[in-house]
Formats: C-alpha cells, sequence, structure tokens
C-alpha cells in the first residue's frame, strides 16, 4: 500500500511526521506523492489561519485520493475535532499516539470504523517515547520536549500540547549518536519549551554537552529558548566553551514594551531581557540573535507598539519573525478587552517586517569579507544553499558537495527568497 504524509506547522510536527513516515516504511509502506492508499495530516493550529490551512489541506487531499485512508492529527484535530468529523475521516488523532498511527491504521484496514484516539485531558501526558534514524533534510531536527505549562495570555499550545514533558537523556544522546552515524552533521534541538528540558537531573545545558562528544557532530543548534532559561553561569560558560553550539541564538521577545510583556503573561520584563542580551553579546560578539514578536496583542496602542519597534532596533536583532496577533478561543488574551483592528494590525506588522529586513541586512553585511563554514543543504538552479553557524543563509556557485561545511569567504551571495 502507498501513503504520503502531508505536514503542516513546526519543527517538532516535522520530526514527529518522519516517525511516522519511518514506521510506516518499516512496516512494508511505500511511500508516494500520488494515487495512495493512505493520505496522513499533521495539523497546526498555533493561529486561525493555521487552522483553515489544515482544513483546506485536508479537503484538497480528499478530492485528490477519495478512497484513500485518511489519518488527520496534531493541534488543529487537538483544538476542535469537530472540524474534521464530517469530512469522512478514518483514524482522528490529537497530539498523542502519533508513534502509534501505523498500528491504528492496521486496526482501521481491519474493521472499516471511525477510530477517534483524540484525549480531552492533555495536563497528565509522559513524554510519548519516539526517535528517528535519519530526518529529511541534511540538518536533522530531534525532538526532546513536549508541552508547556507557561501558558502565556495569547497562546493555545499548553491547551493542544498539554504538560511539560521530556525526552529520556540517554535516549537523546543514542538517537542523536545513531543520526550522526547515518550521515547527519547538524543536530537542531526541538521541543515546544526546549529550554525547561529536564531528564534525570541534566538540563537543556548537559545535553549540548553530551551531544558535542559525539563524533563526527560538527554543529548543535537550538531551535528557540526563553530568555529565562539560559541567564544561568551554566549556560554562559557552555557559551564560553562549547565551539559545536552554533552562533545562534532564537530567543522569542514578544512585545517590545513592559505593559504588553505584563499583559501576556510573560515572564521577563525588558530591563532583563536587555541585560541578559548583553551577557550573550559579551561573550559571543558576533552571535546572531533572532527573535518572535506578536504585533497587535489587546490592550497595545500605536504608542507602545513604537515602543516595540525602538526596542527591537536598540537590540539589533538579526531577524525578527513577526506574527500578527490572533485571538485563540480558549486563551486569556481572547477574553480581553482592547482587541486592535485588523487593518491596524497589518500596517503595523509591514512597519515591523521592513525594521526586520533592514536589521537582517546590517547583521548579513558584517560579515562580508569573513571567511565562514557553510554546512551545504541542497542545489537548486545551479546554485548551492547552505547555512553559516550563525544562520547566514548562503547561495553559492561553483561545485559542492551535498552535506559538507565548507569554508567560503563572505561576499554577498545571500539566499534571496
Ligand atoms: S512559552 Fe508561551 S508562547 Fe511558548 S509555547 Fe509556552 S505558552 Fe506558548
Amino acid at each position: 500500500m502507498k501513503f504520503k504524509i502531508v505536514t503542516l506547522g513546526c519543527k517538532v510536527n516535522a520530526y514527529e511526521s518522519t516517525v511516522i513516515k519511518e514506521k510506516m516504511l518499516k512496516e512494508g509502506f511505500i511511500e508516494s506523492d500520488n494515487n495512495v492508499d493512505i493520505v496522513i495530516v499533521n495539523t497546526c493550529s498555533v493561529t486561525n489561519v493555521a487552522d483553515s490551512k489544515c482544513l483546506k489541506m485536508v479537503r484538497r487531499l480528499k478530492r485528490e485520493d477519495p478512497n484513500a485512508i485518511f489519518v488527520v492529527c496534531g493541534c488543529s484535530v487537538q483544538n476542535d475535532k469537530t472540524k474534521f468529523e464530517n469530512l469522512d475521516i478514518d483514524v482522528l488523532l490529537g497530539n498523542t499516539n502519533k508513534s502509534k498511527i501505523v498500528d491504528l491504521i492496521k486496526e482501521e484496514i481491519n474493521n472499516k470504523h471511525l477510530i477517534d484516539k483524540v484525549k480531552n485531558d492533555m495536563q497528565h501526558e509522559e513524554f510519548e517515547t519516539m526517535e528517528i534514524d535519519k530526518f529529511s533534510n541534511v540538518r536533522a531536527f530531534v525532538k526532546i520536549q513536549d508541552g508547556c505549562n507557561n501558558y502565556c495570555s495569547y497562546c493555545i499550545i499548553p491547551y493542544l500540547r498539554g504538560n511539560l514533558r521530556c525526552k529520556d537523556y540517554d535516549e537523546v544522546i543514542n538517537e542523536s549518536k545513531n543520526l550522526v552515524k547515518n550521515g547527519h552533521k547538524e543536530i537542531v534541538l526541538t521541543g515546544i519549551h526546549t529550554g525547561s528540558y529536564k531528564s534525570k537531573g541534566k538540563d537543556i545545558v548537559d545535553v549540548i554537552w553530551g551531544l558535542s562528544e559525539i563524533n563526527g557532530l560538527e554543529r548543535i543548534r537550538l531551535s528557540s529558548i526563553e530568555i529565562t532559561e539560559i541567564n544561568n553561569d551554566k549556560f554562559y560558560d557552555l557559551l564560553k566553551r562549547c565551539d559545536k553550539l552554533c552562533n545562534h541564538l532564537h530567543i522569542p521577545l514578544q512585545a517590545g514594551s513592559n505593559e504588553i510583556l505584563k499583559r501576556m503573561n510573560r515572564k521577563y520584563d525588558l530591563d532583563y531581557y536587555f541585560d541578559v542580551i548583553n551577557k550573550i553579546r559579551s561573550i559571543r560578539p558576533d552571535i546572531s540573535i533572532s527573535t518572535d514578536v506578536i504585533v497587535g496583542h489587546p490592550y497595545e496602542t500605536e504608542e507602545l507598539f513604537n515602543t516595540t519597534i525602538d526596542t527591537c532596533e536598540k537590540i539589533r536583532f538579526s531577524k525578527i519573525h513577526v506574527f500578527p496577533y490572533s485571538k485563540r478561543e480558549g486563551t486569556v488574551a481572547s477574553k480581553m478587552p482592547e482587541h486592535v483592528k485588523e487593518e491596524d494590525k497589518k500596517i503595523r506588522s509591514n512597519k515591523l517586517i521592513q525594521v526586520s529586513t533592514e536589521l537582517e541586512k546590517e547583521y548579513y553585511d558584517k560579515f562580508i569579507g569573513n571567511k565562514l563554514g557553510v554546512l551545504i543543504e541542497e542545489e537548486k538552479n545551479g546554485k548551492y544553499i547552505g547555512h553559516t553557524s550563525n544562520m547566514l543563509k548562503l547561495c553559492l556557485d561553483g561545485k559542492y558537495n551535498i552535506n559538507e561545511i565548507y569554508d567560503v569567504v563572505i561576499k554577498g551571495e545571500f539566499y534571496d527568497a
């Protein structure tokens, strides 16, 4: 039987879909793009737009393969499975049992009735054991943690991904060793709240030191980390002494004013954020610091938005991922008054994206003439595309081997999407 997996959303979803794919292949199913017998969709629900995209995707895939067995899982189902119930889906899963999809498909093939394994209560979960042998991209994502207990006012994730839980430390190390044995040179540690990792008394810094001992592993990257989880001597020591730790940190700011940070129930204020950024830069002056900012959160006035712009310009981020606030039913912020008009959100988002473009160019230009290591990830239209340790995305002429790191002099050939 032939199958295909369609993944929407974050790095954790991409990792979980790889787990599902490997299990399907091990059971003799054949991966294919069309005329398949089984369609698996791993959904996202981080915003309203994400939800509607998932529904549209399922409907489209249904038109393409109307007779296939349909498995729909992930955050959008966890959020509201009723949206999918009239779409003739065969297996419905939320954010648990993804590693058991093969067994559920077999059960469905035998019994031909709807299998609904969506859990209502996600607050008492154990970490679902899962690992991969090889990742589809050159840079391998490794999920080490799931869930979140922070409940930021705007965020639906803790309700959908559930309580904080972590992969066993030894499993993380063994999985990573196996990935390196299978050729990966860079590992991207990912999770819902990666920095909160804890297993057998080990934290995220211990994981990175543990991985740094793996021969053949050249780079360790953190997908994202909260500012409150790195403000300690153990992490600063890691920054100082661990060469394999990439020269890039993605540290969500979310808002650039203390008033909105408070409304968001974020666990820091601007002074704290500035202070930690300065400490990081005192250790690694050239480090790339990217961030996430939500524009148009309830109570955000024009003045407070301008404060956010000022804050971002003061910090000189290398890139800002801009998200217009999306009202998520069930979150604290959805019940707040003072919501920002959609057109104002759009105007503000465009302004902040413009600031990000200028800051990104400023950061890239700093490295022109420097020699940096580039991990070649793919060849496209005769050009070779790859990233440096500090996340510069390059598009190179010449001849290179995929999955090799080359020292190149930066001449400004930046990848222009
Ligand atoms: S830390 Fe906040 S924004 Fe991040 S997943 Fe948890 S609740 Fe959501």
